[in-house]
């Protein structure tokens, strides 16, 4: 667009008004502006505003071309623009270029400036003796530095975060008042003068506290080489830290921590360092340097120094390079004589299923009894968020948990819906604001189960909307009458009288993965929903389901057979007992095999009694519990200590075949149900001829993804108009399965959807419901409150 001279000035000066959306707050968005605006020597002024930034230039016309040009070209690399529109406006008298202080109570935004791990110029001047910053911990610019977890309101300003506890010292404002400074305008700047600073506590009677940054994190480091575990306050929350290297240590953590066997993640200095633990991909490379700095799950290189202890059972490892410059610090010793440590296990400051700690006393209370010590620092945490994990698998890189750097990213809705929070699942629980065409899916919550992650889901849903300006004008929960989530959603929805919609959990799951990949409403899919435990539209539980639709319904067309789950939730944590049902539903005879013998003879003749006649055995459909049966089978694991253990340590046996085992297969019925017998059946006589358990392992995943392609042809000539197959539900968090599924889909000639950016678990589902409910509310579809969703 040219503009035309503006009629009362020159014949040669112009002004154009430019509105800008995404992130483009706390990202040196304004800085950059003004830079351009003096290259050009254009006047006029930019602000921050409740929904992005607002500015005007004025100048000759082909220099606001090219500003306008290299505005979205030329934009900081954290910055993304969602919309921007340009618009004429009367030149004005002015000769300056002014960053004006933010305009507030406009329309809402969702969009929240990241956190972002130290950039490279910053750790150039950490590592600079001659810098003021040397070895500052808290050294950030326009491009780097906490965000969304100090951030208290919107518009992103120095007064509204934790920063506005520290005074600039001059030498500081000169910098934020210097165009050419990396820190014009940076909102988080501190140096060693006016910045926060770092204590060491030691836990016990005898209270040792550091006064220096420097004596502080020296402490903390030797600490961590005599074998301590140090609770270190990280961007999001306090961080678990320990030698990664002392199996001693790590007994000492599992047991302290009560957690015996998840997976512990491990930090490392560099890339040099991850190389040599895990074979990475390139993709794995850029994820793991990547500013939000997640953990990255690739396979471990076997025979290294690292603790035996980190992943029992498994191959492969999550790495993450340090984000914040104190954890670097950690790596980096002060002296000569001062061991370096190659790697530190780095593991959520939290109790199982509670959020992360955020402040020393709360890490004190919680975290003193697992930690020695503690390495705290003043600067406060408002957003308690973890970090985020994701996984390679093919081209793609697979988020598992949305958290740190990730989580306040909006996610583009295909249609607008009105102000609605969806309150998700009970586990992994995240929920979501959505509003117009934006949805903000949170930070993981931790599970409802917990009390304290009720408080934070408290907290967290009226901070988000108080940070936002949304009102929620529709709540959205799950149909299991019995979530904690829903009950907190049918109180809010009294709260804020306003109407409660209900959606089925795998629904939820469909509708999220739908949004992810832009699906319009009118395009019907096939969607294979796979996961330990969702409510039913028949009051059972399902797990094992293919719905067809879209975000307005979605009913079942296919799914597992049922068969009883013995003893409840007591089967969730005993595979053996679902290895048992299986059994006694395939009409197997059990002796002799691993799985019976996990239990004395009166167990074992309970559990089989109580799936015969149906005692406290609610039926399941559930794939996750076919998983764990097989898992047990197969003499992997039958008692897990974390969630879905059985099926990942299975995925870990799967990968190590090298020889095929005879094909397993599902039994198609007529009526879309899928049953297992048959496969149970071949299995066990797998087992009984000696045949590799490796190898059985990888056919049972062929027969799954086999029996996913063979469903969706058998659904495709019902409908021929079924030309997609969405894949969703956290059994494909499971990489195997996930790409022999693609694989064998791709082979029919579907096009596959599945899960990148939001998570494939209940940490998705949020999204989901949000979508289904906002979709009902705009097309009348659903007015009534509590009414169930396929
Ligand atoms: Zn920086
Ligand atoms: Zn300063």
């Amino acid at each position: 667009m040219t503009l035309a001279p503006v009629a009362g000035s020159t014949a040669t000066t112009v002004r154009a008004r430019f509105e800008v959306t995404g992130v483009v707050q706390g990202v040196g968005f304004r800085p950059h502006v003004h830079r351009l605006a003096r290259r050009h020597h254009l006047t006029g002024w930019v602000s921050n505003t409740d929904h992005g930034v607002s500015l005007e230039v004025q100048g000759q016309p082909a220099a606001i071309e090219r500003f306008t040009h290299e505005l979205a070209a030329d934009a900081p690399p954290l910055a993304s623009i969602s919309t921007w529109a340009k618009t004429q406006r009367p030149a004005q008298p002015g000769t300056t270029f002014e960053i004006r202080a933010s305009e507030t109570g406009r329309a809402p935004t969702l969009a929240v400036p990241p956190d972002v791990a130290a950039c490279a110029a910053c750790l150039d001047e950490l590592h600079d003796p001659t810098n003021r910053r040397y070895r500052h911990p808290f050294i950030s610019c326009t491009d780097c530095g906490p965000r969304t977890t100090i951030v208290t309101g919107l518009p992103f300003d120095r007064s509204r975060t934790s920063m506005a506890d520290f005074e600039l010292c001059g030498a500081c404002r000169a910098e934020y008042r210097d165009v050419d400074s990396r820190r014009h305008h940076a909102q988080t700047i501190a140096c060693p003068d006016c910045g926060p600073t770092v204590s060491f506590h030691r836990s016990g009677p005898t209270t040792t506290r550091r006064r220096t940054l420097h004596a502080a994190i020296d402490a903390a480091r030797r600490a961590l080489g005599c074998g301590e575990i140090v609770a270190v306050k990280g961007i999001g929350g306090f961080h678990l830290v320990a030698d990664a290297t002392s199996d001693a240590t790590l007994a000492r953590l599992r047991e302290r921590k009560g957690r015996p066997d998840k997976p512990l993640a491990v930090m490392i200095p560099d890339l040099a360092t991850a190389r040599l633990l895990a074979s990475l991909t390139p993709a794995a490379e850029v994820a793991l340097t990547s500013p939000t700095r997640p953990v990255v799950i690739v396979p471990a290189r076997p025979g290294t120094e690292l603790s035996g202890r980190i992943a029992p059972g498994l191959d492969t490892i999550g790495l993450l390079l340090p984000s914040s410059p104190l954890q670097h610090l950690l790596f980096e010793p002060g002296s000569a004589t001062d061991r370096s440590l190659p790697a530190l296990v780095c593991t959520s400051g939290n109790r199982s299923g509670q959020p992360m700690v955020i402040d020393d006393a709360a890490a004190r209370r919680l975290l003193g009894p697992i930690a020695d010590a503690m390495c705290s620092h003043d600067r406060t945490i408002h957003i308690a968020c973890d970090d985020s994990v994701v996984q390679p698998v093919g081209n793609d890189v697979v988020v598992h948990r949305r958290g740190k750097g990730l989580a306040p990213q909006p996610v583009h809705l295909p249609f607008p819906v009105p102000a609605v929070l969806a309150l998700g699942g009970d586990l992994k629980n995240t929920f979501c604001l959505a509003s117009g065409r934006d949805a903000l899916l949170s930070q993981p919550i931790g599970d409802l189960a917990d009390e304290r992650a009720q408080q934070a889901w408290r907290d967290g849903g009226r901070a988000a909307a108080e940070r936002h300006g949304i009102e929620p004008t529709a709540i959205a929960i799950d149909a299991h009458p019995g979530y904690h989530s829903a009950r907190l959603g049918r109180l809010l929805g009294r709260n804020l009288n306003c109407p409660v919609l209900t959606v089925q959990h795998h629904h939820a799951h469909l509708a999220a993965l739908l949004v992810e990949h832009e699906v319009d409403a009118s395009t019907p899919v096939i969607g294979a929903v796979f996961d330990g435990t969702g409510y039913g539209t028949d009051g059972t539980l399902w797990g094992g389901e293919f719905l067809v639709g879209g975000y307005a319904a979605a009913p079942r067309r296919a799914g597992l057979a049922a068969v009883p789950l013995p003893g409840g939730t007591a089967a969730i944590r005993a595979p053996w007992r679902m290895a048992l049902s299986h059994l006694l539903a395939a009409g197997v005879d059990t002796a002799g095999l691993p799985a019976p013998g996990q239990a004395s003879a009166v167990e074992r003749d309970i559990v089989l009694q109580q799936a015969a006649r149906g005692m406290h055995s609610p039926p399941t459909s559930s794939m996750g519990r076919l998983f764990d049966a097989v898992a047990s089978l197969l003499d992997v694991c039958h008692e897990i200590t974390y969630e879905a253990q059985a099926a990942i340590e299975l995925e870990a046996l799967a990968r190590t075949a090298t020889a095929t085992a005879p094909p397993l297969r599902f039994e198609h019925h007529r009526d879309g149900v899928v049953g297992a017998g048959e496969l149970v059946r071949g299995l066990v006589d797998g087992l009984r001829s000696g045949a590799d358990p490796a190898g059985l392992a990888l056919a049972f995943h062929q027969a799954v993804a086999a029996m996913v392609a063979s469903t969706a042809c058998r659904l495709r000539t019902e409908a021929p108009q079924l030309t997609s197959v969405g894949l969703s539900g956290g059994v494909f968090q499971n990489a195997l399965l996930s790409e022999l599924t693609v694989e064998a889909l791709t082979a029919e000639r579907f096009r596959v959807l599945r899960h990148r950016d939001i998570p494939a678990n209940d940490g998705g589902i949020a999204l989901g419901q949000a979508a289904v409910a906002g979709y009902r509310l705009q097309h009348g579809a659903d007015r009534q409150t509590e009414r169930s969703s396929t």
